[in-house]
């Protein structure tokens, strides 16, 4: 425990970092997914990390709740079997907040211009928000002031067919629909925040339906040096698991997304270069340190 403090302080002096929040063991978290394979709903590479992250949530939280749920994956045309894994801090405080991410990956590649139909390795696009949410497992077990926290990872997310929002998000609308008292009263989804050259614009549905807490978080982001990352301008609109938890749940959440995600020009969302080089234990950190500044100010 000493050793592990004193590694986390060093490493944020070497960030210039503002919390313990360490981007290079959340990039550990990142590259051990990678490596495990595709984490598709239906294979087993996705019950061993549905296992590993269970296993990593149980060492910190009070309860985890594993959500099962019946999914249609289309691409193989089949329902499999999914699991919303929910790691509760301060169980039975009603004052709540949620960090939540997704953890599945794409099942196909479709924008990849060599391999569209092999699996995406989902490095940013699952690997990086699971990353960091399990990275803050430790923080927010010493954390108190009085407010508690649900740490969830949603599955099923990325199933959909390009052009219809139909099959994506589908462990977020299980859980907006069979929510799990006490419910948070808001809430801060990641996704696809490990892109090495990160930037944050305003996601348009976060604006819409929770704009006092994009206020807040953006203004805490420009207070602590940020404003080059959390930029002031509208990104695009995006369907993300925010949109279930706003519409169905009314659980106030924003989302933070660095949609715009390339290399050398060539874009690599859904595609096969989803990989842990063009990600950075930096912009993990940057999201880490963000979220836990946002929650001590709860
Ligand atoms: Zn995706």
């Amino acid at each position: 425990m000493k050793k592990l403090l004193l590694g986390t302080v060093l490493i944020a002096q070497l960030f210039g970092g503002l919390t313990p929040f360490d981007g290079f063991r959340a990039f550990e978290y990142l590259e051990k997914q990678v490596a495990m394979g595709p984490r598709i709903p239906g294979s087993e590479t996705h019950l061993v990390c549905r296992d590993w992250i269970v296993t990593l949530c149980r060492e910190y939280a009070d309860t985890v709740i594993i959500q099962e749920f019946s999914a249609y994956q289309p691409f193989a045309r089949d329902t499999v079997a999914a699991w919303n894994i929910i790691a509760r801090f301060d169980s039975g405080n009603s004052r709540r907040i949620m960090f939540s991410t997704h953890w599945d990956t794409r099942p196909e590649a479709e924008l990849d211009p060599f391999f569209p139909k092999k699996p995406v390795p989902g490095a940013n696009d699952g690997a990086s928000g699971t990353a960091v949410l399990l990275e803050l497992l430790p923080y927010i077990k010493d954390f108190s002031n009085g407010i508690g926290v649900d740490l969830v990872f949603w599955d099923a997310e990325d199933m959909g067919i390009a052009g219809s929002n139909t099959y994506f998000c589908q462990g977020s609308e299980y859980y907006a629909r069979n929510p799990v008292p006490p419910l948070p009263q808001k809430g801060i989804l990641i996704d696809m925040i490990g892109d090495a050259e990160l930037s944050v614009p305003v996601e348009l549905n976060s604006s819409r339906y929770a704009p006092d807490l994009v206020a807040e978080v953006w203004d805490m982001a420009a207070k602590n040096g940020y404003a080059h990352v959390f930029l002031r301008k509208a990104g695009p609109e995006i369907y993300d698991d925010h949109v279930p938890l706003n519409r169905i749940a009314k659980i106030p959440t924003i989302n933070l997304i660095d949609f715009h995600y390339t290399h050398a020009g060539k874009n690599l969302w859904h595609t096969t270069r989803d990989l842990p080089a063009y990600c950075s234990p930096r912009s993990l950190q940057i999201i880490g340190e963000i979220l836990l500044l946002w929650l001590e100010k709860q």
